[in-house]
């Protein structure tokens, strides 16, 4: 049986009339107005009692210590699925995007359209997903004019190369994917009124000098070191986001993503959780660097879905760190995989690379607040899922 596609894809000049963004999405765009704390308690405690309420504030306001922005920003409680609707993923072949096509898929969407060059994707990721008459593969540089038309409900950007080994190789396309495939993102959410989550990076606080990070925090780039190539494409990309939201009334998200593992991430991809996961596997010696004190704190795949597609779903505008906040050096994040994989070698040290950001650990209080999101997969846990795909692999 030949599958028709979910998309309808055809050339600019030929845009059919039901691509009228007002018939796509037939909500008005969402209006913040400033709440004093106590009608805000009002609101979302009005809209939690309504029935299907998912997610919501849980607390009014915040502890200013922790989180001094977030009491003054005012949004209502998110009362909506992924059920009916029509989702572009651009890097939807990607270790993130491969799941979250699979979450969509799951919850309901009509249709999930993944739009992907595949320069550090892979056909294999979603191939298990091509069964599915509602999933379309669509291999396409984002950074190119899109010529894709048709209705879009939410549209994720995750188009970009993601490990400092990719990104320093493709240091020229990660420039253009934070720039152009951005822009293109948000043109095409302006044409169809599509929602767009911009998948935005911890990177945007470079070596930070607020620990832990909170988004008010404006962050410690070096523009001109050798990660500024992702770093400044990822907060570029911001700016655009804010500019088409505050001057061409674009509906937009941004989720500042922290590190994050699972299944599917690429062997090579120079990443320390492959790298370790590998290196134990082979019972090779984990290649440490610098003396292993930096820390980082490790999200399992499936919990950042969860809170992508919250977030997707709410009318949150403002950044959102997305995270586990539970950090460990990188020595000891070795002794972990060790301990999970069992054996294993010593440990060896190579040269810490320029840049590289000493602490990292996300301040999710926003997320827990605004989208009743918190991470529930522990290290261990995710850790024997990831090594059980590594198994296959490696
Ligand atoms: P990934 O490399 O596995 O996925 C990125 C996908 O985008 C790949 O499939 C790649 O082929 C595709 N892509 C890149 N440039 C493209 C272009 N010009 N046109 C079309 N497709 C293109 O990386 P990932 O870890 O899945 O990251 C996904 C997104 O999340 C990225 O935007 C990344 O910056 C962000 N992020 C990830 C993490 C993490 O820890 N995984 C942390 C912070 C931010
Ligand atoms: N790292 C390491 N050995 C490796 C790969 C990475 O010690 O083989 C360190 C790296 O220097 C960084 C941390 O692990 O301090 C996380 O690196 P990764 O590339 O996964 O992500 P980053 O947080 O740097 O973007």
């Amino acid at each position: 049986m030949t599958k028709s596609p979910v998309w309808a894809i055809w050339p600019d000049s030929k845009v059919p009339s039901d691509s009228n963004p007002s018939a796509v999405n037939p909500r008005p765009p969402t209006v913040h107005r400033p709440h004093t704390p106590a009608a805000l308690t009002a609101i979302q405690s009005r809209a939690l009692r309504r029935p299907g309420a998912r997610m919501g504030c849980s607390k009014p306001a915040l502890p200013p210590e922790s989180n001094d922005e977030v009491p003054g920003l005012c949004y209502t409680t998110v009362v909506a699925t992924f059920s009916g609707k029509r989702v572009m993923v651009f890097g939807g072949a990607g270790f993130v995007g491969s799941h979250l096509c699979e979450r969509l898929l799951a919850d309901g969407a009509a249709g999930v359209v993944a739009v992907d060059n595949l320069c550090t994707g892979a056909e294999g990721n979603v191939a298990h997903l091509g069964k599915d008459a509602r999933f379309e593969l669509v291999r396409h540089d984002v950074t190119e004019p899109l010529g894709l038309q048709g209705p879009v409900d939410v549209l994720f950007n995750l188009a970009s190369p993601a490990s400092p080994f990719d990104y320093a190789k493709l240091w020229l396309e990660t420039l253009r994917a934070g720039a152009l495939g951005t822009q293109h993102a948000l043109e095409l959410a302006e044409k169809t009124g599509a929602v767009m989550l911009q998948a935005s990076t911890s990177e945007v606080y470079g070596d930070p000098i607020v620990h832990p990070q909170v988004e008010s925090y404006t962050g410690n780039v070096d523009c001109t070191g050798p990660r500024a190539v992702y770093d400044e494409a990822k907060r570029y990309a911001e700016t655009l986001v804010m500019g088409f939201h505050r001057h061409r009334g674009v509906k937009t998200r941004i989720a500042r993503i922290f590190n994050t593992y699972g299944p599917r991430m690429r062997l090579q991809d120079g990443r320390v959780v492959p790298a370790f996961v590998s290196q134990a596997l082979k019972g090779q010696d984990f290649t440490v660097f610098g003396d292993g004190s930096q820390t980082r704190c490790f999200c399992y795949v499936a919990d950042l879905v969860d809170g992508l597609v919250r977030l997707a779903l709410s009318d949150v505008t403002e950044p959102v760190n997305l995270g586990n906040p539970e950090e460990r050096t990188i020595r000891e994040f070795a002794e972990a995989v060790r301990r999970a994989v069992g054996g294993g070698g010593k440990i060896v040290t190579k040269p810490l690379p320029q840049g590289d950001p000493k602490v990292r650990r996300p301040d999710i209080t926003r997320a827990k607040t605004l989208l009743g999101w918190a991470p529930k997969v522990g290290l261990d846990e995710g850790l024997a899922r990831t090594i059980e795909y590594f198994r296959a692999v490696v």
